[in-house]
């Protein structure tokens, strides 16, 4: 079993596509074991995204990260990593294949809806700058 950390970004909570995130989770089978709404300071999205710290959009991804409440849920299932990456799609919607979370509402390469983490060393660190344990069940 795996978990990994699902976030519903500013453009899917202000556009209305948090149901429609939580609806596909749930016909995929995947398990949500944690979930609440928050709005990140310019600081805690840069600590959220340090490993972008170097690249030309870093600036831009913590200014949007922190313009408005997000989702942020733990998924837990076998493969969860993967099957919810694929669930989202491409980072950039343009080459999102089809059926995807991002091709269907992405609008931007940044403004692409939904975060996922992408192995499970980034996954225990995303989950862990969330949640502590007493808020996920399992
Ligand atoms: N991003 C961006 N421009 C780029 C690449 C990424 O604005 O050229 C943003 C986008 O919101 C992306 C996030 O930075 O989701 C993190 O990038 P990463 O490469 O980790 O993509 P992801 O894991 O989200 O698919
Ligand atoms: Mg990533």
């Amino acid at each position: 079993m795996e978990r990994t950390l699902s976030i519903v970004k500013p453009d899917g909570v202000q556009r209305g596509i948090i149901g429609e995130v939580i609806r596909r989770l749930e016909n995929s089978n995947i398990s949500i074991i944690a979930m609440k709404m928050l709005k990140m300071t310019k600081a805690q999205a840069e600590g959220f995204y340090a490993v972008h710290r170097e690249r030309p959009f870093f600036d831009s991804l913590t200014d949007f990260m922190s313009s408005g409440p997000v989702v942020v849920m733990v998924l837990e299932g076998e493969q969860v990593i993967a099957k919810y990456r694929e669930l989202m799609g491409a980072t950039n919607y343009k080459e999102a294949a089809d059926g995807t979370i991002r091709r269907d509402f992405a609008t931007d390469i940044e403004k692409n809806i939904v975060h996922g983490s992408d192995a499970p060393e980034t996954a225990a660190f995303e989950i862990g700058y969330f949640f502590n344990r007493f808020e996920i069940v399992s």
